[in-house]
């Protein structure tokens, strides 16, 4: 018997028949539900898949093999996987085995085993913590073993990859620790991708450093589900990272996401008024203004304690731009705890909201609890909120009028028959503005260049420019 080729080497097949090198060429469809942390693992994912020699598709009709990178998380995003992988029984009838089903995520990790129960036409199912097997899976099922779930943890301390980058563009994910060790009541996150383990420092470095030097990126996202927890049981951390990152040439801006507010420490707000490529924008998840929901959520923290600081921060760096997670309706939540959310609104004047109802996950401890809202109340919250901040941002926004911006060109939309051009700023605002500079139409692809922009006027949901500068260098 011979171990598959990557060595996961789980079944008891003979793969002596088939060889990396005989895989014909073939497409892949690949879904990916939920948070960047999914949209990096479908990357990564489809970067393995390129060795079976797999290119993406985006029309499922055309694949050979498809997957669902799932999401736990949302109802929303459940859902609407389950409906998708439903239909995809009449293609299965059609193809037959020149299609395969594979199922990962934060979905598959949990219910993995019934799923392929169930979906006669699904063939593997796969947790988040076995992505980098996808080869394997895929090598195993084309050797006949076609119904299995794995979702086994990586449970060495060590956490050491390559990124990989496979969409063509400067920007690059680097997922720097995985797993969540808070547990909030309401998620579900600790129990579908373990518990937390860094990256090393300098391993990360050399990464980077790589991407820069040869693969072309200028801006990097940093990753994890608490990436503030980032090298705690190694004796690093967050900050210092972001020191020895910023000092690469080459690499234009930095981010990192997502935060938890219990984590951040006074070291890493004064890193953010020094290091040069830090992003002006930082996204950090309140979720709440009540501290008895905070409670409730098992957040760790107050809401004093989070706005003390958005004022540490603002004074660290003034420039900086914070936006927010808030869940409306959370188990048993009172008029005065809803009150208390569109209170903190006021105060921590954030640039703009992710803003959900409170959705039920099994298995977790909220979900556990006795509620007493109504889908209703929750909804009408929703809205309140949503409205309230609306009218925050629109004020925010009328400040950027006037304003000139950096921007980065990530595409193009038409937008009531004209094509605008769409540019990100350092502090993550979208502006679209017409692909002209002093009358005349620049016939140019502008895409991934860096121009400067003006502001002439702005809603509480877009902004629109004026080209003043294209720099040279086209970046990608
Ligand atoms: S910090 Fe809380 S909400 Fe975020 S992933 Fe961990 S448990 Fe989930």
């Amino acid at each position: 018997m011979e171990k598959s080729p990557t060595g996961l080497g789980q079944s008891n097949l003979d793969y002596s028949s088939i060889t990396l090198e005989n895989f014909p060429e073939r497409k892949v469809w690949i879904k990916t539900f939920g948070c960047q942390m999914n949209y990096h693992d479908s990357d990564r994912m489809a970067a393995h898949l390129k060795m079976l020699n797999f290119s993406q598709t985006e029309e499922v009709e055309d694949a050979d093999l498809v997957l669902f990178n799932t999401c736990a998380v949302r109802d929303l995003a459940n859902n609407k996987f389950y409906s998708q992988l439903g239909e995809l029984k009449h293609l299965k009838k059609k193809k037959g085995k020149d299609l395969i089903i594979g199922v990962g995520g934060c979905v598959a990790q949990t219910e993995g085993k019934d799923l392929v129960k169930k979906y006669k036409h699904l063939n593997f199912a796969f947790g988040p913590d076995t992505i980098d097997a996808i080869n394997d899976m895929v090598f195993r099922t084309y050797a006949g073993d076609d119904k299995f779930s794995i979702n086994t943890w990586d449970r060495s301390s060590d956490f050491s990859i390559e990124t990989k980058v496979n969409h063509g563009t400067p920007q690059a994910f680097v997922n720097i620790i995985k797993g969540c060790d808070k547990y909030c009541t309401y998620c579900i996150v600790p129990y579908t991708r373990g518990r937390e383990r860094s990256r090393r420092k300098d391993e990360i470095i050399t990464d980077v450093k790589r991407l820069v030097e040869y693969q072309g990126i200028q801006e990097v996202m940093l990753l994890g589900q608490n990436v503030n927890s980032f090298g705690k049981e190694n004796g690093e951390n967050l900050s210092e990272l972001i020191m020895g990152l910023d000092e690469i040439n080459g690499l234009e801006i930095l981010r990192y996401t997502t935060s938890h507010p219990y984590d951040v420490s006074d070291e890493l707000i004064a890193v953010h008024g020094s290091a040069k490529k830090l992003s002006k924008h930082l996204h950090l998840p309140v979720q709440s203004g009540s501290d008895t929901v905070l409670q409730r959520m098992n957040r760790e923290y107050t809401k004093e304690h989070y706005l003390g600081l958005l004022e540490k921060l603002r004074k660290s760096q003034p420039e900086i731009v914070v936006s927010s997670d808030i869940i409306c309706g959370f188990v048993n939540e009172t008029d005065e705890e809803h009150q208390e959310t569109i209170d903190l609104l006021d105060r921590a004047q954030f640039d703009f909201i992710y803003s959900y109802v409170y959705s039920e996950r099994s298995k977790t401890r909220a979900a556990k609890m006795e509620d007493f809202l109504t889908k209703e109340v929750r909804k009408s919250r929703l809205h309140e909120v949503q409205a309230h901040q609306l009218k925050i941002q629109q004020k925010l926004r009328q400040e950027m009028v006037g304003k000139t911006y950096r921007v980065l060109i990530e595409g193009s939309n038409s937008m009531k028959g004209e094509v605008k051009l769409k540019g990100r700023t350092n502090c993550n605002r979208i502006i679209h503005f017409k692909p002209m500079m002093n009358d005349h139409l620049i016939e140019r692809n502008l895409k991934w260049h860096w121009v400067d922009v003006k502001c002439t006027s702005a809603t509480a949901l877009s902004c629109q420019g004026e080209l003043l500068e294209i720099y040279g260098r086209r970046l990608h």
